[in-house]
């Protein structure tokens, strides 16, 4: 951390300051220049920077250690690949996840799936916990659904990740899916988080709506402390003032994590604009900035669909997306 005094910062006030930061355990370099006098203080013990901001005659405080490590490519220099049976998640492997929002019925998630595997897809979704905005709307299957999920993903010989919401449901859980899935919601749910790092199977871990990507690689942090290694990030699009979109898509998310982190990062155009016709755009555009993956929802009758269904794709429009975004992964060197 480097502390750089104002430029009127007396001899005391920076005494005062050196002192401070070496009772919180850090060693503390000072550095003289014209106009200002910077004090490197280096240890490893945690530390309010608003502290030290509020000591007389501090300018900036300038954290230069990220507070991530596990996840951070400081600490494991190449791409984490997630291998679950055939299916390969980072490095050049994209993952294709697709599904409704919601598993209704076996006849749905069969429909639906039958598509989705005639085209390639090996991993599908469906949500049977549902953290719905209102306590009026359709909550899911529970256990039911994942049942069906599980059953309906054996039939395509495909893997399957849902969504968890508590702590007690993990078991529940690990008997069904491949992926568990922590929602946007509940991506600062650090019970869940703390939970899921004791497991041993991947977790898909969804930016919350209004976090910072600090803030989502910090949650990873939680569930990579714990020694599950196994993380896949998803950006789903971000709360900001625009509303054409349910959210707004942070492409730029992609590069910014790949350079600090090694694990794979997805991306989630259906939640992120919420809008069916922009799925499809939004999906190229996340490939092409080199995301690790795509979730998209795609419903076998989206107009009758229980939940999400707007931003739902036609099997039939899925395909040909699917084939596009085939051919864009080679310009790029990459394949699904
Ligand atoms: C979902 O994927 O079903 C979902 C609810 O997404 P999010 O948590 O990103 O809103
Ligand atoms: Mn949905």
């Amino acid at each position: 951390m480097l502390i750089v005094m104002n430029s009127q910062a007396s001899e005391e006030n920076i005494n005062k300051v050196v002192d401070f930061i070496k009772q919180k355990g850090f060693d503390a370099h000072v550095s003289k220049g014209e106009d200002h006098t910077v004090i490197g203080a280096v240890g490893r013990k945690v530390i309010d920077k608003r502290d030290i901001e509020l000591l007389d005659g501090v300018k900036e405080v300038i954290r230069i250690t990220s507070p991530y490590k596990l996840v951070s490519r400081v600490f494991k220099g190449e791409d984490t690949i997630i291998e679950i049976k055939d299916v390969k998640i980072g490095g050049n492997n994209i993952a294709m996840i697709a599904g409704p929002c919601t598993v209704e019925s076996y006849d749905q998630m069969d429909a639906t799936a039958e598509k989705l595997s005639e085209c390639g897809v090996k991993l599908l979704r469906g949500g049977a916990f549902k953290p719905r905005t209102s306590p009026y709307a359709f909550q899911g299957l529970g256990e039911e659904g994942l049942k069906i999920l599980r059953e309906v993903a054996n039939k395509y010989n495909m893997l399957v990740t849902s969504e968890v919401m508590e702590v007690s449901q993990i078991p529940m859980f690990l008997k069904y899916v491949d992926i568990l899935q922590v929602g946007a919601r509940n991506m600062q749910n650090f019970n869940l988080l703390k939970s899921l790092g004791e497991i041993r199977k991947p977790v898909l871990l969804k930016r919350g709506l209004s976090a910072t990507i600090e803030e989502l690689l910090m949650s990873a942090e939680y569930i990579m402390a714990g020694g599950n290694r196994e993380i896949i990030l998803c950006e789903r699009g971000i709360r900001t003032f625009e509303h054409m979109t349910r959210n707004t898509l942070d492409i730029s998310a992609i590069p910014v994590i790949q350079k600090i982190s090694h694990l794979p990062i997805i991306v989630d155009p259906s939640h992120a604009t919420g809008l069916r016709d922009k799925v499809a755009p939004m999906s190229k555009a996340a490939i092409a900035a080199g995301a690790d993956g795509l979730i998209i929802e795609v419903h076998n009758s989206p107009e009758t669909a229980l939940c999400d269904g707007a931003q739902s794709l036609y099997p039939h429009d899925f395909a040909i997306l699917f084939d596009e975004l085939k051919q864009l992964a080679k310009v790029i060197k990459k394949h699904f």
